[in-house]
């Protein structure tokens, strides 16, 4: 019988938050079982409304919407990302420099399939948004890790950064606020990457679909307002910031030194036409999610939803014994680290499934954001603290109890 194989491309892709714990946790669903999951940042299911006014402009552009928009996106859309870039200090941007997508995902894999070609190497972090990596990878890329410190809050190690640079590496990906650590670079770390990024004429590419979701009065920092001389490709988006990831919407903005930057452009927009346009629905509303700040402020500020759970979490996860974890500024996302002695670790992704199976609550295990050591693993803190608090006291029961 003549078989289908995945394609080779796919061979070294690595996305390892799918898996053996997702397909116990899809069993268990199926055999009717409540699995609480605490493993995917995706506000809707717990509680989190589509603001009316965004109900409203999106409904009313349905009607006026006329099809294909230019493969960049409706001009309405580019034109207020571009403001909201000029608000944040990003200079030299214009509405050809924006592309928008089917959500950052697309623009992620269209920014690495548009550059790389076999041998090349981008800096990625450890732990990462899983997606870079595999995209690098899919792109015929390699990527190369630099660790994420978490002795010192989770901030970008520089000097290991540093140590991995060649004369293969083409970029630098910074995921700031950070996708699993929730963590929030100060104005000098970004200094200081920028700074090596400038040294090797390396191209920064930013992912700042948090930066609407910072907490404490802290102020996100756009890393290409630091890097005017550098090629900067910033990542944002709507899914996280305004609750709707279904309506799959995101952009990409090239700023700073277009003119390296010619033939690589032209790649981006040959990819770009290839897929017509992103959705345009969702785009009429881009230009409302910018401008009006308040839709998310409240969740963030005391007896907001993202702020209460995130004290309640971070409170409950340290009070654990063998579990420590630093608290984060931004996103909704913790990563806290297990003692590998006490429990007698070996295998993180065991550990979320044997979690699983006993509590019935789906985490991810740092190997998933790879993450090299089997001491770590994610928690969405998106549900109502009443929620978490049953997920909570479940893993302080089991830890008490489990060793591997
Ligand atoms: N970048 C980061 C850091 C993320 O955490 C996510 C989603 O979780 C994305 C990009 C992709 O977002 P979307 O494709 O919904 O815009």
């Amino acid at each position: 019988m003549k078989t289908y194989e995945k394609s080779q491309k796919l061979n070294n892709v690595c996305y390892d938050i799918r898996g053996p714990v997702m397909d116990e946790a899809n069993r268990m669903i199926a055999q009717g079982m409540e699995i609480l999951k605490l493993n995917i940042g995706n506000p809707a299911p717990f509680g989190f409304h589509t603001s009316e006014k965004l109900i409203k402009q999106m409904s009313e552009n349905l009607t006026n919407t006329e099809g294909y928009s230019d493969s960049k996106g409706i001009m309405q859309a580019r034109e207020a990302i571009v403001k909201y870039c000029k608000k944040k200090g990003i200079e030299n941007i214009t509405v050809d420099d924006v592309y928008t997508g089917n959500g950052v995902s697309e623009l992620i894999t269209m920014s690495m399939q548009g550059l790389l070609d076999y041998g090349d190497e981008i800096l990625v972090p450890s732990p990462d948004y899983p997606l870079w990596t595999a995209s690098v990878t899919l792109a015929g890329g390699t990527a190369v890790h630099y660790i994420c410190d978490e002795q010192s809050e989770w901030y970008p190690d520089i000097e290991d950064m540093r140590s991995k640079i060649t004369d293969k590496t083409k970029g630098i990906v910074v995921i700031n606020p950070n996708n699993p650590t929730g963590a929030l670079y100060p104005k000098e770390v970004l200094e200081q990457i920028v700074e090596l990024a400038r040294e090797h004429e390396l191209i920064l590419f930013a992912d700042e679909i948090y930066d609407r979701l910072v907490m404490d009065g802290e102020e996100h920092i756009a890393l290409a307002s630091l890097a005017p001389d550098l090629l900067t490709l910033s990542f944002n988006g709507m899914s996280k910031s305004h609750l709707i990831a279904g309506y799959r919407c995101g952009w990409m903005c090239l700023c700073g030194n277009k003119e390296q930057a010619k033939g690589y452009v032209e790649g981006l927009n040959l990819l770009s036409s290839m897929r017509l346009c992103s959705n345009v629905p969702a785009q009429s509303v881009i230009d409302l999610v910018l401008t009006d700040e308040e839709l998310t402020k409240e969740m963030l500020v005391p007896g907001g939803r993202i702020y209460e759970q995130r004290e309640y979490v971070y409170k409950a996860l340290n009070d654990i014994p063998g579990v420590s974890a630093v608290k984060p500024k931004a996103a909704f996302y913790i990563f806290p680290k297990l003692d590998k002695k006490k429990f007698n670790l070996k295998d993180d992704e065991q550990f979320a499934l044997d979690f699983l199976k006993e509590k019935k609550v789906l985490l991810t295990h740092g190997g998933g954001f790879h993450w090299e050591e089997p001491d770590h693993f994610r928690v969405v803190y998106l549900p109502e603290v009443e929620v978490l608090k049953k997920a909570v006291e479940g893993l302080g029961d089991f830890l008490s109890y489990y060793r591997q």
